[in-house]
């Protein structure tokens, strides 16, 4: 890689550092590493590792995937599924995926160990430099300008305290975004977060075509008084004998914060047919639970050397709590913008095109999410959630267009008519 050695100063490390090898880091870094830049990939853990997640992946994550090179057929150990079967109201809806020319007409499901693993392979094949075992603590800034540099943290079984220096850092490192804080940029308290815990439970379900979502979650805690929640439950066939059950919580929500999300799992997979098998002594681990930061709610996405991607920048969708297919789509346009900013010289050109960044994530899910804040803040009613279930699900048609929505799938040109109205609504929303 000679030409990257020029690109960055006598005492860099690397001509760009990506911290957290998730899918935002592991695709960033790919991409930067197959356009010749020099990448150290840093992660605090070491592969393969576990990460709390649903393990599902929309046709919109497939291709994230596609793009990347990386084989999605059954051959390759993916399990395929076709659609999205909603159960609610007493009704329980099968929806195909919609057949797209911008999107595969199947999702996946594939567990986060191995997919984590797979992606960061992907990074390493490209020639990007992986050092696990090394926990980012904080970023380092020039004195002068303030401008990131590199970071510092800790590696190895001793712990001992490294630094790196880069001419640019993407903070890819999750809903922690420990980089991002580290140079005082806060979470936005006006945007939605949610709260997701899984189980994994040996079941006879484990082979399914479709992903599916309950739509009522029940809080019991209180018999006399039960409340319907602001979120859904899931059950993912995992193929390999098991299934991953959870279930997410907005915070537009009065139980948000208040609720014990392990308990309300536990009583609504109680509630949940025997032969399923969701019950104690099938278990096959822990319940595993984290936050989802959700609409953009940690800007800005670029400012002063420093890239915000996936979780990191708070880009999980808000109308289904999916992160992977928005993380993978950031780090593309992460890589794309940095590949350019690091082909011009360091200064006013090299900002410029680092200040497309933010524009063109925007312009991506800006729109979208700020409908999907809207959502959020309706389905926190729990009237008008108890109205949609009640009344929406058993509309075909309705709940046809409903899914395009939800999981953000819809040909962006020349589109049917529902596409054409999301399309529209989503340009005409203000992203800020
Ligand atoms: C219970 C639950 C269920 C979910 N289900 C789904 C689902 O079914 N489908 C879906 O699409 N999304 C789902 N999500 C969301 C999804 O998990 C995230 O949006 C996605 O993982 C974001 O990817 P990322 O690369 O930005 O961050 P992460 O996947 O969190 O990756 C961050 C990486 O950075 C590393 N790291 C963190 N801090 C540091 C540090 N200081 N130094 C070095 N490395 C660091 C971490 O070890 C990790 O490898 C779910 C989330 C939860 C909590």
């Amino acid at each position: 890689m000679t030409s990257a050695t020029s690109r960055r100063g006598p005492n860099e490390d690397a001509d760009v550092i990506v911290v957290g090898a998730g899918p935002a880091g592991s695709t960033a870094a790919t991409y930067l590493a197959r356009a010749g830049l020099d990448v150290l990939l840093l992660e605090k853990s070491t592969f393969p590792r576990e990460k709390v997640c649903g393990d599902g992946i929309t046709p919109r994550g497939v291709k994230q995937l596609v793009d990347l090179g990386v084989d999605t057929r059954e051959e390759a150990g993916w399990l395929h599924n076709r659609g999205l079967r909603v159960v609610g109201g007493g009704v329980t809806v099968e929806l195909d995926w919609p057949s797209l020319a911008d999107f595969p007409p199947y999702g996946v499901v594939r567990p986060r160990n191995d997919f984590d693993d797979l992606l960061a392979g992907c990074a390493k094949q490209a020639g990007a430099r992986m050092v696990e075992n090394t926990t980012v603590t904080g970023a380092v800034t020039d004195d002068r300008t303030g401008r990131v540099v590199g970071v510092e943290g800790k590696s190895g079984p001793e712990r001992e305290p490294v630094t790196y220096r880069a001419p640019l850092v993407l903070g890819c490192d999750g809903v922690s975004a420990r980089l991002a804080l580290s140079v005082g940029i806060q979470k936005r308290e006006d945007r939605p977060m949610g709260v997701a815990v899984r189980r994994y439970y040996d079941s006879p379900r484990t082979k399914d075509d479709f992903l599916e979502s309950h739509l009522e979650l029940w809080d019991r805690s209180n018999p006399a008084e039960p409340t319907l929640l602001p979120g859904y439950g899931w059950i993912f066939g995992m193929g390999d004998g098991t299934v991953n059950v959870g279930l997410g919580i907005l915070s537009t929500s009065k139980a948000y914060g208040n609720t014990d999300y392990r308990q309300l799992l536990r009583s609504w997979l109680d509630g949940t047919p025997e032969e399923w098998g969701f019950r104690e002594e099938n278990a096959t681990g822990r319940i595993g639970g984290a936050a989802l930061p959700m609409g953009f709610n940690r800007v800005p996405h670029y400012r002063d050397g420093l890239l915000l991607v996936g979780d990191a920048g708070g880009m999980v969708n808000p109308f289904n709590g999916e992160g992977i297919a928005y993380a993978m789509e950031s780090a593309r346009l992460a890589a794309e913008c940095v590949v350019h900013a690091m082909a011009r010289p360091a200064g006013h050109s090299r900002e410029q095109a680092l200040g497309r960044y933010p524009r063109v994530v925007s312009q991506s899910m800006g729109g979208y999410f700020r409908m999907g804040h809207i959502f959020t803040k309706l389905i926190g009613n729990p009237t008008v959630m108890r109205m949609a279930t009640k009344h929406g699900l058993p509309r075909t048609t309705l709940m046809r267009f409903v899914l395009k929505l939800l999981a953000n799938l819809y040909d962006a040109k020349d589109g049917d008519a529902m596409d054409r109205v999301i399309s529209a609504t989503t340009r005409l929303t203000p992203s800020a």
